[in-house]
């Protein structure tokens, strides 16, 4: 029996998220001071997660200490990607977003052929970097839906081709048939990384932010089902989020770990994305999370869920960063604009025509070099000569 088969006999294909009540009263049963020298979790790995998150006995530094150690055993230890939007249309209109549709003010723009190129030789030859996540919208119609998925297989085989070794893309939900299209671009032994962040795992808040007639992103069971789709079709890389801020903070981290547990069960490489929200353009984001809050909820992640990767942006800024660097196995730093990089020293995120704001407006040659003259290696980067 291949690895697969036995996947798909032994456990189920579609996650739901878990009772919150239940874990709830799961987590309020164990011992939160005992779970942090152990990589078993017998009452699950949420339960864990959340004991620790609530517990006022244990102090965070103990949870951020024993999570580095855990997270030490993993190699590479830590590995990069930038994002690369290539296109600022979008058919839904979530509320925390400047690319939504209703966003008047946003100018549109798009990549063709030539400008993803030209941006992923600038990445590979300027920033040193050969981890590329490609983003898009998501889009209702079919048509436009599959057409996408062609043009980021394209953008896919093209970054392999030019030399990047992983690839992240993030264009919406995917149904059976758009993997099908991605797929013909690519192996499932190639590490491309499918991101589908939920959001919110509340089905009201989901549909508060996420809702609007015609939105396909509205539609809150397809994107759920995406990763077991994506497994199904025999790739192997997934990347589930929650975007932290939009919902009650505890019920977000049951549903999330739960979800990287049931993906994780299922033989995917699974890395786990919590960004916090950030100001876009004619939105009224704040950060509802402040930073020890925050770095808690990350640690209680990376605690109860040792082998799987979360990952951190330049949504934070360089002294938050530093707090939660070792608890964390990729670094994504980059541009939430349009075809961003230069070949000068500066990179662009304007509010006009970028998803959001990001706290640390860096190269990230920049980022990652400042990083790795800690003494810290990182997996897909090497420093450019032409950096600096
Ligand atoms: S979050 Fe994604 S799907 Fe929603 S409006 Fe923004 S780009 Fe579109």
């Amino acid at each position: 029996m291949t690895e697969r088969s036995l996947d798909q006999a032994c456990a189920p294909t579609a996650f739901t998220a878990p009772d919150f009540a239940e874990v709830s009263a799961a987590a309020d049963a164990l011992d939160a001071g005992s779970l942090l020298d152990s990589r078993d979790h017998p009452a699950g790995r949420a339960a864990t997660a959340l004991a620790l998150y609530r517990s006022t006995e244990v102090p965070t530094e103990d949870i951020v200490a024993a999570a580095t150690r855990l997270a030490e055993r993993r190699s590479p230890r830590l590995h990069t990607f930038s994002p690369l939007y290539t296109t600022n249309h979008c058919d839904s209109d979530c509320k925390m977003c400047g690319m939504r549709r209703s966003n008047t003010g946003m100018v549109r723009r798009f990549s063709g052929k030539r400008e993803i190129e030209e941006q992923l030789r600038i990445l590979l030859e300027h920033e040193g970097v050969r981890g590329v996540g490609f983003l898009t919208g998501e889009y209702d119609e079919p048509y436009t839906r599959l057409a996408n998925a062609f043009r980021i297989g394209w953008a896919i085989e093209r970054a392999f081709q030019l030399g990047f070794d992983r690839v992240y893309y993030n264009i919406g939900s995917m149904t059976d048939e758009e993997i099908a299209v991605l797929g013909e671009w690519i192996t499932p032994e190639q590490p491309v990384t499918m991101c589908v962040f939920q959001e919110t795992y509340n089905r009201t808040t989901y549909d508060r932010f996420m809702g609007g007639a015609g939105a396909p992103k509205a539609d809150y069971d397809r994107r759920l089902s995406s990763f077991d789709r994506w497994l199904d079709a025999g790739f192997r890389h997934v990347n589930p989020g929650a975007l932290i801020g939009l919902h009650d903070v505890e019920s977000e981290i049951v549903a999330l770990v739960a979800h990287a547990e049931h993906l994780d069960r299922r033989g995917a490489v699974v890395d786990v994305s919590v960004p916090r929200l950030r100001p876009a353009l004619a939105s009224s984001n704040k950060t509802k999370v402040d930073d020890d809050s925050y770095v808690r909820l990350i640690a209680c992640v990376a605690l109860a869920c040792p082998d799987n990767r979360i990952v951190l942006t330049n949504r934070e800024d360089r002294a938050f960063r530093a707090r939660v660097l070792d608890l964390c196995g990729v670094i994504s730093p980059g541009s939430p604009d349009v075809a961003p990089y230069r070949r000068s020293d500066a990179i662009a995120n304007e509010e006009n025509s970028s998803q959001f704001l990001v706290a640390e407006l860096s190269r990230p040659s920049v980022i990652l070099a400042d990083i790795t003259s800690t003494g810290r290696s990182i997996a897909s980067f090497d420093e450019p000569v032409v950096a600096r």
